[in-house]
């Protein structure tokens, strides 16, 4: 098992730091760092601001993210790329939808002999949960939820107020989980 992740501008260098710290944990092979300093998100674009999308959202991200993603399959021969979207991503953003990926997925058996025989599959085993599920799905799991990182802002805490943080709060209280970084304070500091 090996993991990616994308450092594009403005993310904040404590979710690089977090992504590291779980892939040491959960003992993968290879964690490759890819970097995307020119990619941004709405908020850093001048003039661009979509309707209906986050200021976090990243002009066609996933086709960026998982082209990298099938390239790096191919190279490694993987058979698979897995994806952690949840059902409440795709009601949001248009390339979350099972439309999209199937048509990436024959785009990249088109375009790779290597991917077609192996018949790369694009995985998404959190499609049909929400978050509350997840969470709930990572604690019977054991999943370290003390090295993770939601929060939007570059800081070496949790802020606690922006969407990120919110999003987390919310999903850890509808889950009835206790979260390893706010733990019995949860509800002082909503
Ligand atoms: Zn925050």
């Amino acid at each position: 098992m090996r993991a990616l992740t994308f450092d594009y501008m403005g993310i904040a260098r404590s979710e690089l730091a977090a992504a590291k710290a779980i892939a040491s944990r959960a003992g993968i092979i290879e964690h490759r760092m890819v970097r995307l300093p020119d990619l941004r998100e709405a908020a850093d674009i001048p003039g661009f601001r979509p309707s209906g999308l986050p200021l976090t959202y990243i002009p066609l991200r996933n086709s960026i993210f998982y082209s990298f993603a099938a390239s790096y399959a191919e190279e490694t021969g993987a058979k698979s790329v897995v994806g952690g979207h949840n059902r409440d991503d795709s009601k949001v953003f248009a390339d979350v939808s099972p439309e999209f990926f199937s048509s990436l997925q024959r785009a990249f058996w088109t375009g790779s002999r290597t991917l077609r025989k192996n018949r790369l599959e694009i995985a998404r085993p959190l499609k049909r949960l929400g978050k509350p599920a997840v969470i709930r799905l990572g604690a019977s799991l054991g999943v370290p939820f003390e090295l993770t990182w939601s929060c939007h802002r570059d800081s070496e805490k949790h802020c606690w107020k922006c969407d990120g943080c919110l999003t987390r709060l919310r999903g850890f209280k509808e889950a009835g989980v206790v979260d390893p970084l706010t733990g019995s304070n949860a509800e002082k500091i909503t």
